[in-house]
């Protein structure tokens, strides 16, 4: 049943990007559910002058696309309020309190608040400190901080943000936004592992051989190149995004499916991340940036990027998780830019049956395939009889499932979802602390490792291939392939 929420959601950031294409659309669709009806409003904050009106016309037309009726669009934006706010101004908090307390009371809210970081990570500590200090946190309701990525830049400064949020905020009411795991197919992986037998007997590495995640992107930077010159690859998708999955591909099982207890595996397994050394970087990282090709142009002729820039569009990588069921299975990461496709899957690819009966070459591996992006679902290959009439012989099969067209226009986007998440007080598709300080660690020694080798050597690939020929050497070198290969036709 659904059941009705009460929240005043501040968004500092209220005219950006991400409020505009992601949070509004997202609420809309909590509201349409009937999440959200009588009892929510919205305090959209940023620094120019608005007026109410422009500001719900502005919610009205990031919702157009949708199916909506014109009554439906006025009563939701309705609910919507602006504040013009620098947030660097003490001042402007007393402004904002105030309206704050009054919408409370208009929709007798009860006190519950989200405070929605969607701006430059520069202002996250900021904001907090001065949300608490200038008495916006109420007494008699929750009081949730969602923060957007990125969560630092490298360990020093995510314990540092980190310390400076939790003078104001506890870490039970931080919630540190990852959108892939709002995705249906990644929070499918603890229902595949965990409800079926089958897998959740064979999910060690006696049984599986490797596991193969591929986030791959056809888009290049486009306007984001101000922030990714100094992020790259690896800073803006596997400290978050890959590490994630990898997390919940290789914890134990919870012993409940509870926030608690989830996140309690997920911390164990990126604790039990092996952290490399600079030799371990070269021998199991490759980094990549896109050059010319398909008519595109390269990086490096991009705007606002450096015509010798060395940040990685692309980072394939071989890692390992040393737990007690997983230790020695390699888990082959990688991610780019202007790749020939836009795709996220993950293939677990299981060893082959211990003595062949069939004679030689005749068994393909099976592979469990989570289809995220596009079109989810899940695959499974298995060998079977060919349908033969002289001789018995073996083929391969798939077994698929789609998530078919009814469900997929009911399946929640990421963000719908974690906003939902967020009013339910549900943790359990947010990265805790911990989590985030593993993938660091993770993450900082590979970058230090790489940038000591031949000052960060880094190979160009065409725009339109799956990156550079490093990347496949890598799995070539144990004996393996990529199994998603759509460069090769
Ligand atoms: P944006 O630049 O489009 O929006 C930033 C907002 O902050 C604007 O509303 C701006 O007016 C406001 N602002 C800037 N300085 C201010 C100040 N001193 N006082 C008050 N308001 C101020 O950025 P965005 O793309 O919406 O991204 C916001 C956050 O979300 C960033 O942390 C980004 O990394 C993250 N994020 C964005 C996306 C996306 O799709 N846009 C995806 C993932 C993460």
């Amino acid at each position: 049943m659904t059941s009705e929420q009460k929240s005043l959601f501040i968004i500092f950031g209220g005219t950006g990007d991400l409020a505009q294409r992601k949070l509004y659309p997202s609420l809309f669709n909590l509201y349409k559910q009937g999440y959200l009806k009588e009892n929510f409003a919205v305090i959209g904050t940023a620094r120019r002058p608005w007026t109410n009106e422009r500001y719900q016309q502005i919610v009205r037309n990031s919702i157009s696309g949708m199916e909506i009726t014109a009554r439906q669009a006025n009563e939701f934006s309705s609910h919507f309020y602006y504040q013009s706010h620098n947030v660097n101004d003490t001042q402007h908090y007393e402004t904002l309190r105030q309206l704050a307390d009054e919408l409370d009371k208009k929709y007798a809210i009860n006190g519950n608040r989200v405070f929605y970081l969607a701006m430059s990570p520069q202002f996250f500590s900021t904001i907090c400190e001065h949300v608490k200090t200038q008495g916006l946190v109420t007494d008699n309701g929750y009081n949730r901080v969602v923060i957007e990525k990125p969560f630092g830049r490298d360990v020093k400064s995510a314990v540092e943000l980190n310390d400076s949020i939790n003078q104001y905020f506890p870490e039970d009411d931080v919630y540190r936004i990852d959108h892939y795991l709002g995705k249906e197919m990644i929070q499918s992986i603890p229902a595949l592992r965990f409800s079926n037998n089958i897998f959740n007997a064979l999910w060690n590495y006696r049984y599986i051989d490797n596991i193969q995640i591929t986030l791959s992107e056809a888009l290049g930077v486009e306007e984001r190149a101000g922030y990714y010159e100094n992020a790259g690859a690896l800073r803006d998708m596997v400290q978050n995004h890959i590490l994630q999955t990898v997390a919940l591909l290789t914890m134990n099982a919870p012993t409940m499916y509870t926030d608690a207890d989830i996140r309690k595996e997920k911390i164990s397994a990126l604790k039990a991340l092996r952290v490399y050394d600079q030799a371990g970087v070269k021998q199991n990282f490759v980094f990549g940036q896109y050059g010319a090709g398909n008519g595109q142009a390269a990086y490096r002729e991009e705007n606002q990027v450096a015509p010798d820039s060395k940040t990685e569009t692309f980072v394939a990588g071989k890692i390992f998780v040393d737990n007690m069921s997983m230790a020695g299975v390699p888990i082959y990461v990688r991610t780019g830019k202007r790749l020939t496709t836009k795709n996220t899957q993950i293939d677990v690819v299981f060893k082959n049956a211990p003595y062949n009966i069939f004679g030689e070459d005749q068994l393909k591996r099976n592979i469990l395939t989570f289809k995220v992006d596009p079109n989810p679902g899940m695959e499974l290959r298995l060998n079977g009889k060919k349908v033969d009439f002289d001789q018995y012989s073996i083929q391969s099969m798939h077994l698929k499932h789609e998530h078919g067209e009814e469900i997929q226009s009911k399946m929640p986007v990421g963000y719908e979802k974690l906003l939902y998440d967020v009013l339910q007080g549900d943790t359990a598709s947010f990265s805790h602390w911990d989590e985030v300080y593993y993938s660091w660690r993770f993450v900082d020694a590979i970058r230090q490792g790489w940038q000591k080798q031949a000052e960060g050597q880094i190979d160009l690939y065409p725009a339109g291939s799956m990156g550079p020929k490093g990347a496949d050497d890598l799995l070539a070198a144990d004996g393996n392939q990529w199994h998603f290969r759509p460069d090769q036709g």
